[in-house]
């Protein structure tokens, strides 16, 4: 065992202590009011840690280290979600409609073991270490968007890192891939015009239940024989709502949807094609329509050789036997918001188990992790930090 792993070693049960807290005492973006005092309290015991709040919700700790090199930012999020826990556990939420439901509370104590183990040995990190508490992931724009347009963060990062706990992955397994990891999720709202009257006599109405209907199903062609099968891209309508009752024929109908995409040229392009489907659908049936795209995060593209890095240090971290290549996956992450400015990659440490009931999706009532992926995280970013801030 190298030192590093003996360290995170010792730092295992204040891992799960600061996990747990958090996880008892969840708050939604924008009102991490309470997170962010606790972890800045927590930084302040650290010593050589500058630590600030570039918003009234994050918080920033910046090493400087003993020796010349890259800047590297690492960031965790910090934020909760607006549902009822359902677990039983004694460190439950208690907060009633607040949890931490997406593994934040886990991402944010990895964070703080890396900063304490960084702050006990300043001497053996070349260049500078910023970490980033970030609040608000879960809400787009996301925090992420506000840090990097809003503060100086970003000013001189040359590379940076961060990784999402994984409940659909055993605990323990790292998984990375150089490319295109990560979807962009935009938003399509679509408003069906058509013209109620008599559900006896539609022919003195356009029907925008049934036009509706044919742009539902029409999209899926834009999937199908609009883009390339290689080229990935989802478009679900996910709501459709219409009417008050069985005898009328309503004036319009609402739908919304998702896009997701990887290549920004095809995300570019997806507006475009879904508006032309919409209004040949509805010209053909005399109805009219409004047409509203939102963008949502990028797509999350990790810089290859980052990505390469993160795979050797996972090779020499965690072993062959816990390490395997990502899958691409069509969810949306606002870490993305980062690589606009800086190379650098994101990866994921699963924390799925059954010893711990902790295969539940991601934002299920359910939801928790495997504690054990708290120490595989911290060996991760710890080794990330020192490598990653060496300079070539
Ligand atoms: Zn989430
Ligand atoms: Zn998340």
């Amino acid at each position: 065992m190298t030192t590093t792993q003996d360290r995170v070693e010792s730092l295992r049960d204040q891992l799960v202590a600061w996990r747990r807290h958090l996880h008892r005492n969840p708050e939604v973006g924008f009102h991490e009011h309470d997170t962010a005092d606790y972890i800045e309290a927590e930084l302040r015991q650290m010593p050589g840690l500058t630590v600030t709040r570039p918003t009234a919700t994050s918080v920033l700790a910046v090493l400087k280290g003993g020796k010349p090199g890259r800047t590297l930012l690492l960031r965790a999020d910090i934020d909760a979600l607006p549902i009822e826990e359902e677990n039983t556990f004694e460190f439950r939420s208690q907060r009633p409609g607040a949890m931490h439901a997406c593994g934040h509370d886990g991402h944010t104590a990895i964070l703080l073991g890396v900063a304490r183990l960084l702050s006990e040995n300043p001497e053996e990190v070349p260049g500078e270490v910023r970490m980033i508490f970030q609040h608000a992931e879960e809400i787009g724009p996301g925090g992420a968007e506000e840090l990097v347009m809003e503060t100086g963060l970003m000013d001189g990062v040359d590379v940076v890192t961060g990784l999402h706990l994984n409940s659909q992955l055993p605990a323990g397994l790292v998984v990375v891939k150089p490319g295109a990891f990560m979807a962009a999720p935009d938003t399509v709202h679509i408003t069906v015009k058509g013209k109620g009257g008599h559900g006896a006599h539609p022919e003195q109405t356009v029907d925008p239940i049934a036009v509706g209907a044919q742009v539902v199903t029409n999209l899926q062609h834009v999937v199908s024989r609009h883009v390339a099968a290689l080229d990935a891209l989802v478009v679900s309508i996910t709501y459709f709502q219409s009417g008050t009752t069985h005898n009328v024929i309503p004036d319009t109908a609402v739908l919304m949807g998702t896009v997701r995409t990887f290549d920004p040229e095809l995300r570019q392009r997806a507006p475009e094609l879904i508006e032309r489907v919409v209004k040949g659908v509805t010209e053909a049936h005399g109805a009219g329509y409004d047409f509203r795209y939102e963008l949502g995060y990028r797509p999350l593209i990790n810089t290859d050789w980052v990505a390469a890095q993160l795979k050797e240090i996972a090779l020499e971290t965690v072993g062959e036997e816990h390490y395997q290549d990502a899958q691409p996956t069509m969810g949306g992450e606002d870490f993305s918001a980062y690589l606009e400015k800086a190379p650098g990659a994101y990866f994921n440490v699963g924390s799925g188990s059954d010893e711990a009931d902790s295969r539940w999706p991601h934002h299920h009532p359910r939801f928790t992790i495997d504690e054990e992926s708290l120490v595989t995280g911290a060996r991760m970013l710890h080794a990330a930090a020192l490598r990653l801030t060496t300079p070539e």
